[in-house]
C-alpha cells in the first residue's frame, strides 16, 4: 500500500480505480505565413468557435454546480475579449509574419509571467485560467477536439492539476473522487469539486504516478489521504468510515421540517447562502428556515453590462416568491476587491481590499445603487425581504444610505408603485470599526449580519485571497469570537437581532459558543442546514454556556 496525504478539499470517502489524468498539451508548429490578413482571420474565426464552446460548457456548469460557480467560463469568454489579450496576438501575426497558434502561444507565456509576477494571489492564480484559454484557442486552430475524459468506469481522477474547464467536462457520474498535486483550496477547481459535492484534495504531491493508473484505490477527502492498493486493515477502517457517513446521512434526514432548537429550547434560524435563483432550489431541498445572506452581486458579474432595474427585479421577484414567505436577506452590491467586473471600470488599486468597494462604491454611484434599491423594493411585495450593507465603517454611510432609500421610496410612491412597509434593513459587520461602534450602528437598524470572511482579513490584517499566510490566519482567533460577542450584546441592548454568514457559521466547534452568546441567525452553504440543526437538538446550552464562553473568549 502506498499512501499519500494532501490538503482535504471535500470531504466524503470513495473507493474506486485510479485514472491517472494526462492531458495532451498542443506542439505548435511555427510558420512563417504570407498574409497576415488571412491569419487573422483564422484566428477571429477561431476565438468565436471557443467562446461558442465555453458557451456550452457555462449552460452545463450551471445545470452541475450553479451560476455563481459556472461563472468562470464566463471569465474565460471575457479574457478571449480582452482588448490587450487580440491586440497582442493581432501585432504578433502582423509584424512578425507567424502563425495564429504561435502568435496565440507567445501571447499566452507573457500574459501568463504577467499574472505570475502580481501580487494579487487571486490574479496569480488567473494564470491558469490564461493557459486554458490559450490553449483551447489552439487546439481548435490545429483542428484537434479538447479532450474530454476518458474513462469507462467510474474512477478516482489524479492529475498534475486541473484546469475549471477540464473539471467540469468530466462527466459527473464517472467520477468517484479528485486528487491533483498543485491547486490551491481557493481555486475555482477546489470550488467546483465542493460543489459538485464529490470527495476531493489537493497538494498531494507524488501522487501523480503513471503507474497508479488502473490500480484501487481509496481517497478520505476528510483528511485528504489516498491510498493506493489499501491493505485490508485500511480497507477495513475506511469501509467502516464509508458506512457512517452514509448512516449520518440517513439521520439527518429526520431533521428536515423540524424547527432548530436546542435541548433547553432555545431557538436559533438556520438559513442558506446563495448567488443566484438556481440556488434556492438547494435552498429548499436542504430545508433552509430562509436566505441568510444573498450574494447579489454575482447578477452583476455575470453581466456584460449593469443590470437594468426591470432585469434585477425579475431576479428578486423569483427569488422571494419561490422562498414564499420564509426571509430572503439581500444584500446590495458588494463589488470591488477580489470581485471586479470590467464594465465597472473600477481602477487599479494598490490596496483594493482597502479601496473602493462594496458601500463606499455605491455612495459614489447613488444612480446604480438607486437603480438596485428600486427593484428590491419593487419586488418586496412578493415575498418576506430584508435589505443589507455591506463594508460598512462608520454611522454616517448608514444614515446615507436610509436617505437614499427614504428617496427611493417616495420616488416609487409617487409612481403609484407599491412596496412592502415592513422591510428589515440591517448591515454586514465586516471591519473591527463597524463591530465597535455597533453600539450606535444598531439604533439605526434592524439586524446585523457578521461576515466573519472579511471581519477575519481585516481584524488579523491577513488578506483572505492568500494561501501563503494561512498559518496566520486564524479565524477562531479570540479578536474575532470577542468581537461577535460585543456586536451582539450591543444589538441586544438595543433591540437588533444578530447572524453570521461568514464561513465561520458553519463551524460546528463553535455552535455551542454561537448559543452561549446568543446569536440568532447562522446562515450557510444549503449543504450543511441538517447537520447544524443536529448539533443544535444536542446541545444543552444552560449547561454548556460557562464553560464555552471561558474557553472561547477569555
Ligand atoms: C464575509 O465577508 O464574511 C461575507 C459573507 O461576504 P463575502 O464572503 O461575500 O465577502
Ligand atoms: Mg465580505
Amino acid at each position: 500500500m502506498i499512501t499519500v496525504t494532501g490538503k482535504p478539499v471535500c470531504a466524503g470517502v470513495a473507493f474506486g480505480p485510479v485514472f491517472v489524468f494526462s492531458r495532451e498539451e498542443s506542439t505548435i508548429k511555427r510558420r512563417h505565413i504570407e498574409s497576415s490578413e488571412d491569419e487573422i482571420l483564422r484566428f477571429e474565426n477561431a476565438r468565436k468557435k471557443a467562446i461558442e464552446e465555453l458557451d456550452i460548457l457555462y449552460n452545463k456548469a450551471i445545470a452541475e454546480v450553479g451560476e455563481a460557480n459556472a461563472m468562470i467560463f464566463r471569465i474565460h469568454q471575457m479574457m478571449l475579449d480582452d482588448l490587450d489579450y487580440i491586440e497582442s496576438v493581432r501585432n504578433i501575426i502582423t509584424d512578425q509574419l507567424l502563425n495564429a497558434e504561435t502568435a496565440v502561444g507567445q501571447t499566452c507565456d507573457s500574459f501568463v509571467q504577467l499574472f505570475r509576477s502580481m501580487d494579487d494571489s487571486y490574479m496569480r492564480e488567473r494564470s491558469a485560467d490564461v493557459k486554458d484559454v490559450s490553449e483551447r484557442l489552439i487546439q481548435i486552430l490545429s483542428g484537434k477536439n479538447k479532450n474530454a475524459i476518458v474513462s469507462d468506469e467510474p474512477s478516482i481522477i489524479i492529475a498534475d492539476d486541473l484546469a475549471p474547464s477540464e473539471t467540469v467536462q468530466f462527466d459527473k457520474e464517472k467520477i468517484l473522487a479528485f486528487v491533483t498535486e498543485g491547486g490551491s483550496t481557493n481555486s475555482h477547481t477546489a470550488i467546483l469539486a465542493r460543489m459538485m459535492n464529490i470527495p476531493a484534495m489537493i497538494g498531494a504531491e507524488g501522487s501523480l504516478r503513471t503507474d497508479f493508473d488502473g490500480k484501487a484505490a481509496i481517497v478520505d477527502g476528510f483528511t485528504g489521504t489516498i491510498y493506493i492498493e489499501p491493505d485490508e486493515k485500511t480497507i477495513a477502517k475506511m469501509t467502516a468510515k464509508k458506512r457512517e457517513i452514509e448512516k449520518q446521512t440517513a439521520l439527518l434526514e429526520k431533521l428536515r421540517g423540524e424547527k432548530s432548537v436546542t435541548k433547553d429550547g432555545q431557538r436559533i434560524e438556520l438559513c442558506a447562502n446563495i448567488g443566484n435563483v438556481i440556488d434556492v432550489a438547494s435552498v429548499l431541498k436542504n430545508d433552509a428556515e430562509g436566505i441568510g445572506l444573498f450574494r447579489s452581486e454575482f447578477l452583476y458579474l455575470e453581466s456584460r453590462n449593469y443590470p437594468s432595474e426591470d432585469v434585477q427585479f425579475g431576479v428578486y421577484k423569483e427569488v422571494l416568491s419561490k422562498m414564499e414567505n420564509k426571509r430572503v436577506i439581500i444584500r446590495t452590491l458588494d463589488i470591488g476587491a477580489d470581485k471586479q467586473a470590467n464594465y465597472f471600470h473600477l481602477p487599479r488599486e494598490e490596496n483594493p481590499a482597502l479601496g473602493l468597494r462594496a458601500i463606499r462604491f455605491c455612495l459614489q454611484h447613488p444612480d446604480i445603487f438607486k437603480t438596485q434599491l428600486r427593484a428590491l423594493y419593487r419586488a418586496s411585495v412578493f415575498g418576506h425581504l430584508s435589505i443589507m450593507f455591506p463594508m460598512i465603517v462608520s454611522e454616517w454611510e448608514v444614515l446615507k444610505v436610509l436617505e437614499i432609500i427614504k428617496e427611493v421610496k417616495g420616488e416609487l410612491a409617487s409612481e403609484g408603485i407599491s412596496y412592502a412597509k415592513n422591510v428589515e434593513l440591517g448591515c454586514m459587520i465586516e471591519t473591527p470599526a463597524a463591530a465597535l461602534i455597533s453600539d450606535i450602528l444598531s439604533k439605526h437598524l434592524d439586524f446585523f449580519s457578521i461576515g466573519t470572511n472579511d471581519l477575519t482579513q481585516y481584524t488579523l490584517a491577513a488578506d483572505r485571497q492568500n494561501p501563503d499566510i494561512d498559518s496566520f490566519r486564524n479565524d477562531r482567533h479570540i479578536a474575532i469570537l470577542r468581537l461577535i460577542n460585543t456586536v451582539t450584546e450591543n444589538a441586544h441592548k438595543n433591540g437588533a437581532w444578530v447572524g453570521i454568514c461568514g464561513e465561520l457559521a458553519a463551524d460546528v466547534e463553535l455552535t455551542e459558543l454561537f448559543l452561549a452568546i446568543g446569536i440568532d441567525e447562522l446562515s450557510v452553504i444549503p449543504s450543511l442546514i441538517l447537520p447544524l440543526r443536529k448539533k443544535i437538538a444536542e446541545t444543552d446550552v444552560s449547561a454548556i454556556k460557562d464553560r464555552v464562553l471561558s474557553k472561547y473568549l477569555m
